[in-house]
């Protein structure tokens, strides 16, 4: 169990990236939700002790990591957002390293982990290769690979699926998915798909605030019997923009779908079975109502 408790983080300049997030994440596939901007970065970042939160607490099971950062580094595989080590060494050779870094100094014990490591991301073909000739996806699996040396406990992973096609995309959530129960795994994501496939757990954060915490499906749930949908033209958005709660839309074969948010249903929609998709852009529109409450007074 990782418990974050009351961590904020202004930068230099003033940004106040993290408010206040309290958290508890439990054994298992936990997804982390939020737009660009919204501090999940920050979050990652400070979990993994690479900066310290202005304010706050995080403990990992006995750890307290900030006053113990190099415990839970021993426990720790982390893919940073822009992994940027694409060297021009063997993807083999790469592992290898990083193997010695990690401590595992017998040229045995190295030998069955990194070959392990290749297989379990299916690198296995290409580990002669040099990392700076292979493709998103392949550098994605490698980054895995990387943060599981050494059977950490706690694996955190920033927006590893942004820019990957669809069939990367699947292929690297099938490896993350195949980690296992047993250990913390975090993933950040701006894409709802990313964690409605794949995490029992979840929070939403935006505004360096979280919005939201807990089981997708419950979540969705919530949202039962409140969400309607119409098919518009074009040039209609803005007239149904202003005169309801549009949630989300979307461009379907020329037209456009819009969801809206209501307890009755308004003139001229349908009931739609709404998705964690909903959840997320409802969340996200009442984060921003406050802010724009403040402005307006
Ligand atoms: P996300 O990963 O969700 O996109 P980030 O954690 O990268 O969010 O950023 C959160 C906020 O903090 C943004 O407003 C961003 O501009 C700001 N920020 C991030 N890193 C720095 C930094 N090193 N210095 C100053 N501001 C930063
Ligand atoms: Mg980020």
């Amino acid at each position: 169990m990782l418990e974050l408790t009351g961590v904020s983080h202004v930068y230099p300049g003033g940004t106040r990236a993290l408010d206040d997030v309290t958290l508890s994440i439990p054994r298992g596939m936990y997804g982390l939700l939020g737009p660009n901007g919204a501090g999940k970065s920050t979050l990652m970042r400070t979990i993994a002790t690479l900066q310290a939160p202005t304010e706050g607490s995080i403990r990992f099971g006995d750890i307290d990591v900030l006053a113990e950062p190099e415990k839970l580094c021993e426990t720790l595989g982390y893919l940073p957002q822009d992994f940027g080590v694409y060297p021009r060494v063997s993807a083999y050779q790469m592992l290898d390293h990083m193997a010695v870094l990690k401590g595992i100094s017998g040229k045995a014990d190295r030998k069955a982990v990194v070959e392990t490591l290749l297989e379990q991301t299916n690198l296995w073909g290409v580990r002669g290769k040099a990392i700076a000739g292979f493709s998103g996806g392949m550098r994605q699996r490698f980054g895995i690979a990387q943060a599981l040396i050494g059977n950490p406990e706690l694996i955190i992973v920033d927006e590893p699926t942004a820019g990957l096609d669809p069939e990367e995309r699947n292929r690297f959530l099938n490896l993350l998915a195949g980690i296992g129960e047993n250990v913390v795994v975090i993933l950040s994501t701006h894409i709802v798909d990313d964690v409605a496939d794949l995490c029992p757990r979840m929070a939403v954060l935006a505004g360096g605030r979280v919005q939201l915490e807990g089981a997708p499906r419950e979540l969705i749930e919530s949202t039962r019997g409140r969400v309607w949908q119409r098919t518009i033209d074009h040039d209609r958005l803005d007239d149904y923009k202003a005169s309801h709660e549009i949630i989300s839309h979307r461009f379907f074969a020329g037209r456009i779908i819009v969801h809206v948010l209501s307890d009755e249903r308004p003139e001229g929609f349908e009931a739609v079975q709404g998705g964690l998709e909903d959840v997320y852009f409802t969340t996200l529109a009442d984060a921003r109502r406050p802010a724009a409450a403040a402005q307006a007074a």
